[in-house]
C-alpha cells in the first residue's frame, strides 16, 4: 500500500471516529492495536476484530512485517497493529452505519464456487487484464492423492491442492485476470478449517466426471485444457498446476515449481515464482525451495501434453509431520496462495 493511501484510509478513519460518537474500541489513535493470543493466527486475528482478513491481509503484513515469523505466523503476546478498515467492505459499512454515517459500498462480484463467505472478489488493480490462467489442482473426483492421518482423522491431497487453488484463483481475478478452475467442487468454497473434509465429488471443467484411471484422468486434464486454450488463441495463457505430495522426502524442501524443459515461457513462470518465493523466505530459509525440470513419473505427461506455458507446484509432502504443520494452517494456505500469484504477476510484468 503505498503511502497517500494509506494516509487517506488513515485521515477516513480519523473523521470516522469525529463523526462516530459511541465508537471507543479504536481510542486515541486511529490505529488499533491488539495482543496476539496462542494459537492465533493472522485470518482468525482479524477475523476477531470484525474485519475480513482476506481484504486486509497484505496491509497487516505490511504494517507488522517485522513482528512475524518467516512473514506469516503471529508471536502470542505481541502486539500487532490492525489495519484501518477500507470503505469497500461489509464490515466498515457496518461500523459506519453505526456511527450513524453513510457510505456506499463498493461492489465486488460474486463467485459461487469460492464459498459463500468468501464468495466476492474485489478489484484490486487491472494487472493481469485480458490474461487467461487455467489452474489445475492435482488429482480430484474418485482419487484423493496421497492420504495421510491427522490425529484421528484422514486428510487428502486433492483437498488441500484444491483450498490453495481456489485462494490462487480469488487473487489473479482480483488482478483482472480470467481464470479457468478446471477441477471444481461445487459445494467445497474455500475453507479456513485445519482438517478439510474428503469428498469425492469434484468434476473437470465445466462438468465432466473425473474418471478413476490415472491415464484417463490426465488425457481428460490435457484435453480440456487444449481445447480451452484453442478457444483463447492470441491471448496471453499460463497454466498452473498444484500439488501436495512432495518427492523431497529425504530433502529439506518445501516447495518445487517444475517447468518443461522445452518451454521457455514455462521456465519464465517457474522462476518468476521461484524468485517470489525466495525473497519471503530470504530472511529465513533460503534453499527451501527449488526450480527446475523433472524427468520421472506421469505428472510429466501433463507437462508434456497441455499447450499453454505451464509450472507444476508442488507444495510439500502431505504425509510429513514438519510440511503438515505449514499446509493444514489456513493462514499459510492463503500465504502461499498470494505469493504464487505474485510470482505471477511478476512473470508476465517482467
Ligand atoms: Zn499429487
Amino acid at each position: 500500500m503505498n503511502h497517500t493511501f494509506f494516509r487517506y484510509f488513515k485521515t477516513f478513519f480519523v473523521l470516522a471516529l469525529l463523526f462516530g460518537a459511541e465508537n471507543t474500541i479504536y481510542g486515541q489513535d486511529s490505529l488499533k492495536v491488539v495482543v496476539a493470543k496462542k494459537g492465533d493466527g493472522i485470518l482468525s486475528l482479524l477475523r476477531k476484530q470484525g474485519i475480513d482478513p482476506y481484504d486486509h491481509y497484505d496491509d497487516f503484513i505490511a504494517m507488522n512485517v517485522d513482528n512475524l515469523r518467516d512473514s506469516i505466523h503471529l508471536y502470542a503476546g505481541r502486539k500487532y497493529l490492525i489495519p484501518p478498515v477500507e470503505l469497500d467492505t461489509v464490515e466498515v459499512v457496518e461500523t459506519i452505519q453505526k456511527n450513524s454515517t453513510k457510505i456506499k459500498k463498493i461492489e465486488g462480484e460474486d463467485f459461487a464456487i469460492f464459498g459463500k463467505k468468501h464468495a466476492t472478489v474485489l478489484e484490486k488493480s487491472e494487472r493481469l487484464k485480458g490474461n487467461v490462467y487455467y489452474l489445475v489442482s492435482g488429482h480430484g473426483g474418485p482419487d484423493p492423492g496421497a492420504m495421510a492421518k491427522y490425529g484421528n482423522q484422514m486428510i487428502a491431497e486433492d483437498e488441500y491442492a484444491y483450498d490453495i487453488t481456489l485462494r490462487l484463483a480469488k487473487e489473479l481475478m482480483s488482478h483482472g485476470a480470467f481464470v479457468y478452475i478446471i477441477i471444481r467442487d461445487e459445494n467445497d468454497g474455500i475453507r479456513d478449517e485445519r482438517v478439510l473434509k474428503i469428498d469425492h465429488d469434484e468434476v473437470a471443467y465445466p462438468n465432466k466426471t473425473i474418471p478413476l484411471n490415472q491415464v484417463a484422468r490426465l488425457k481428460q486434464r490435457v484435453e480440456i485444457v487444449n481445447e480451452l486454450y484453442r478457444e483463447n488463441r492470441g491471448k496471453y495463457q499460463r497454466l498452473i498446476v498444484t500439488h501436495v505430495d512432495s518427492r523431497s522426502r529425504g530433502q529439506n524442501i518445501d516447495v518445487f515449481f517444475y517447468h518443461h524443459e522445452k518451454s521457455k515461457n514455462g521456465k519464465k513462470l517457474a522462476e518468476s515464482i521461484h524468485k517470489t518465493f525466495q525473497e519471503k523466505y530470504k530472511k529465513f530459509q533460503p534453499n527451501r525451495i527449488y526450480s527446475g525440470t523433472f524427468e520421472d513419473r506421469s505428472s510429466l505427461y501433463l507437462v508434456k501434453k497441455t499447450h499453454p506455458a505451464m509450472t507444476f507446484i508442488e507444495i510439500g509432502n502431505i504425509r510429513s509431520k514438519k510440511d503438515q504443520r505449514r499446509i493444514l494452517d489456513p493462514d499459510n494456505r492463503q500465504a502461499l496462495a498470494k505469493w504464487i500469484s505474485e510470482g505471477v504477476i511478476l512473470d508476465y510484468e517482467k
